[in-house]
């Protein structure tokens, strides 16, 4: 399942919310650590305690039992009599022999919180002087440091989880863009983070697949651009090359026969006529790559159309021997048509199948949902596979040799492509067919059909 990606206003929400939660979680904790460090240093004093180094100053003295309990530097020891008179003591302001004040005895161990003092035998004191602000000093520094270090983890295990979900990303960005820049436009940057992130990603993977095909296409047209010019020079050279040189015949030698006369005024002929119709061609495939504004489309029955066409090929089928079969339906089929270009592309269809096609044409019509399907088919040598689609582009010649013997300019199906194409239908070869060639034409039907 797709994991719901989280909009990054949210996800600071929620980061610094967690970040709340966590600080308060390591206040308790330290809250909690501090009252265990605290209890376990009154532990350390409890009547135990006392009891022990009670028991340790009768055996070896104040001294010693100062030194063994490690007690502070500040803090001092004090036995002192039922009516507070200072009996021994050791590291004490008060010599032996000091006098307290009932009162002010009382007042002074009330006064530290830490000063204890716990009957012995009932007849003395035991009183241990612990320095307050130590014990205050300690208890500060262990909770600074506590809250320290776990501030140290959390914010390193915070950072990180900030960094993979928004610097990483940003970084991978950044790499990729600049993959890009270098003109890298297969890059795909990949990484799966914010909804903005990723939106940002998939575009910026976007554009570059787009740059990518625009600068392919531009490589491509300005490729065929070039194929196109030095498929004119050479298509146009030959024809101008035969005017030029007969013409030249004609003028140098007066003393030619008339038959030789005629014949070479015929080859400046022919050889003029093929120069114009490839140059008037080269017009009408211009004309139509400017675009169709000035194709008027008009409702047109498009039997009546097909029927026209053909009938105006039937002579010069019969001439040739060349049996024919034509399927057309008699009911209104209504396209939008410019007839004279639409005429023109059947023309060239036709034309071919005469030209390469074999001694079978046909010619059907149908229609389905959306669709005027017409079918021009014959029994020829047919066209390979993978000249199914580059046919209809400028100057391709299946079979060089005998496209120039039939006199074709090499333009007819891409002029034929570009009419059908500005009338909102397709062209294709039905690649399934295999007994010669089978053109398959498809045109919207109008709304009003
Ligand atoms: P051309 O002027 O050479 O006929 P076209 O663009 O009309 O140029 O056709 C391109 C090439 O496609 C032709 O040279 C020919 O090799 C092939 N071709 C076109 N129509 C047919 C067909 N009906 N049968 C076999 N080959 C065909």
């Amino acid at each position: 399942m797709k994991k719901k990606e989280m909009p990054i206003k949210k996800q600071f929400l929620v980061n610094y919310t967690l970040l709340f939660l966590i600080l308060l979680v390591i206040g308790a904790v330290t809250l909690i650590a501090n009252t265990i460090y605290v209890e376990s240093v009154y532990e350390e004093v409890d009547q135990e305690f006392f009891q022990e180094l009670y028991e340790d100053i009768e055996r070896e003295g104040l001294e010693t039992s100062f030194q063994k309990h490690e007690l502070p530097e500040n803090a001092y020891l004090e036995i002192v009599s039922r009516d507070y008179r200072v009996v021994k003591q050791y590291n004490s302001p008060n010599e032996a022999g000091y006098q307290y004040e009932p009162n002010a005895f009382l007042s002074e161990i009330d006064h530290y919180e830490t000063d204890l003092i716990i009957p012995s035998n009932g007849e003395e004191y035991l009183l241990l002087y612990l320095p307050v602000e130590r014990f205050f000093l300690d208890v500060f520094l262990f909770t600074v440091l506590f809250f320290t270090i776990c501030l140290l983890f959390i914010l390193r295990w915070y950072v990180k989880r900030t960094s993979t979900q928004i610097i990483e990303p940003v970084e991978k960005l950044l790499t990729g863009v600049d993959s890009i820049i270098k003109g890298n436009y297969e890059t795909e940057i990949q990484f799966q983070a914010n909804k903005e992130l990723n939106q940002l990603k998939e575009n910026i993977n976007r554009m570059a697949a787009k740059i990518g095909e625009e600068i392919s296409l531009k490589e491509r047209s300005e490729l065929l651009r070039k194929q196109l010019i030095l498929d004119i020079s050479h298509d146009l050279k030959i024809p101008l090359m035969n005017i030029q040189g007969y013409a030249e015949t004609l003028s140098q030698f007066p003393s030619l026969s008339h038959e030789e006369r005629q014949q070479y005024s015929s080859i400046i002929m022919s050889n003029s006529t093929k120069a114009n119709r490839l140059i008037q061609d080269l017009f009408d495939l211009s004309q139509l790559d400017m675009g169709a504004s000035w194709v008027a489309l008009e409702d047109q029955n498009l039997t009546e159309v097909i029927r026209d066409i053909f009938t105006s090929f039937v002579n010069e089928l019969e001439a040739k021997g060349i049996h024919y079969d034509v399927e057309i339906p008699d009911d209104l089929m209504t396209v939008k048509l410019e007839v004279h270009l639409f005429e023109r592309a059947l023309t060239n269809i036709l034309q071919n199948c005469i030209a390469y096609g074999g001694k079978l044409l046909a010619v059907s019509l149908r229609e389905d949902d959306k669709h005027a399907i017409l079918i021009i088919e014959d029994k020829g040598k047919g066209i390979p596979k993978d000249y199914h689609e580059k046919v209809f582009e400028p100057f391709i010649r299946v079979d060089e040799s005998r496209s120039t013997y039939t006199g074709g300019t090499g333009l007819g199906l891409a002029i034929a492509k570009k009419i059908i194409t500005q009338h909102h239908g397709i062209i294709q070869i039905d690649p399934d067919y295999t007994e010669g060639c089978r053109f398959v034409i498809m045109i919207p039907l109008s709304a009003e059909s």
